[in-house]
C-alpha cells in the first residue's frame, strides 16, 4: 500500500551555542495538513528549533527528514554540516519561512518579490510567475499594492505580501517565527485571517505565536518549549485548556 509522504519529520534535534545547550533533542512530525504551534518563554528555543528545521542552522545531532527524504551529514572538526548542499536547496525549496520582521527584499517591488523565487529557483517561465503571483496577491488582499515598494506598505501589508511570497514556491510546510509579533495590534488580524485560510485549506503549518486564542483555533497539536526541551505537547485541548505543569499554567495566565 503507497503510503503518502510526511512532510516533516524532526527526530531528536540538538543544537548548542558554545556551551550553551539551547536544543536538548526536539522531535515532532508534520503530516499533510497538521497545524503544529510552538509556544514558551523567550529564549526557549522556538525560533532555533525552526531554523534548524529549514537548516538555517545546521543542528548539531538529530535527524531532519523532508518529504520521506532524510538530509545528509557529513562531520567536520566541530561537529557536521550538510553532506550535499544541493540536496538542502531542494529540500529547502518546499520549506518556506515567514519571519517576524517580513523580510521582503526592500529594493524590489512586492510582485517582484513575489516572483523572484519561482523564476530563479523554480525556473518558471516569467509570465506564468506573473499571473500566478497576481493571483496570490489578489488573495491576501494585495493585488492594488502590486507594484509598491515595501517601505510603501504597512507592517500588515509586507507580513502579507511575505506570506504570499512564501506560497509562491507552493511549499509543503510552512513555517511561521512570529508572524504577528512586530505589528500594531489593529493589522494583526488581517494577518491571522489570511494564515486562517491556509490552515482550511489543509497546508502544513509550523508556527510560532503567542496569539494563544489563534493557537487554540487553528492548532492540531500544541507544543509547549521550556529550556529547548518539550515540556508538554498534545491538542490545544489537552495543552491550552489543562496544562499539566505548574509553568505552564503560568505561562498562560492572562497577564497585568
Ligand atoms: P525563542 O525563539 O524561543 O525566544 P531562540 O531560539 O531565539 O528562543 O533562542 C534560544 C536561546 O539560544 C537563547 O538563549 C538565545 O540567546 C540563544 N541563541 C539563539 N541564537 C543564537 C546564536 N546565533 N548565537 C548564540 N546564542 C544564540
Ligand atoms: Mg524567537
Amino acid at each position: 500500500m503507497a503510503t503518502t509522504p510526511i512532510p516533516l519529520e524532526a527526530r531528536d534535534i540538538k543544537k548548542r551555542f558554545g556551551s550553551h545547550e539551547v536544543l536538548k533533542g526536539l522531535s515532532l512530525e508534520a503530516h499533510k495538513g497538521d497545524v503544529i504551534t510552538l509556544i514558551g518563554a523567550s529564549g526557549s528555543g522556538k525560533s532555533t528549533f525552526l531554523r534548524c528545521m529549514n537548516l538555517l542552522e545546521q543542528p548539531d545531532e538529530g535527524e531532519l527528514i523532508v518529504h520521506n527524504e532524510p538530509i545528509h551529514f557529513r562531520p567536520t572538526k566541530h561537529g557536521r554540516e550538510p553532506a550535499d548542499w544541493k540536496q538542502v536547496e531542494r529540500l529547502r525549496a518546499k520549506l518556506s519561512m515567514v519571519f517576524q520582521n517580513f523580510n521582503l527584499w526592500s529594493h524590489m517591488t512586492l510582485l517582484e518579490n513575489v516572483i523572484e523565487a519561482p523564476v530563479h529557483v523554480l525556473k518558471k517561465p516569467r509570465k506564468q510567475a506573473i499571473d500566478e503571483a497576481r493571483a496570490l496577491l489578489d488573495r491576501v488582499g494585495l493585488l492594488e499594492r502590486a507594484d509598491y515598494y515595501p517601505t510603501q506598505m504597512s507592517g500588515g501589508q509586507q507580513q502579507r505580501g511575505a506570506i504570499a511570497r512564501a506560497l509562491a514556491m507552493d511549499p509543503e510546510v510552512m513555517l511561521f517565527d512570529e508572524p504577528t509579533s512586530a505589528l500594531d495590534p489593529e493589522l494583526v488580524g488581517d494577518v491571522l485571517k489570511v494564515m486562517r485560510g491556509l490552515a482550511d485549506e489543509g497546508r502544513t503549518m509550523i508556527l510560532v505565536t503567542h496569539e494563544i486564542a489563534f493557537a487554540r483555533d487553528v492548532s492540531s497539536q500544541v507544543i509547549y518549549l521550556h529550556q529547548g526541551v518539550i515540556e508538554e505537547s498534545g491538542t490545544p485541548a489537552e495543552v491550552l485548556d489543562n496544562p499539566r505543569s505548574e509553568r505552564l499554567r503560568q505561562f498562560l495566565a492572562p497577564k497585568h
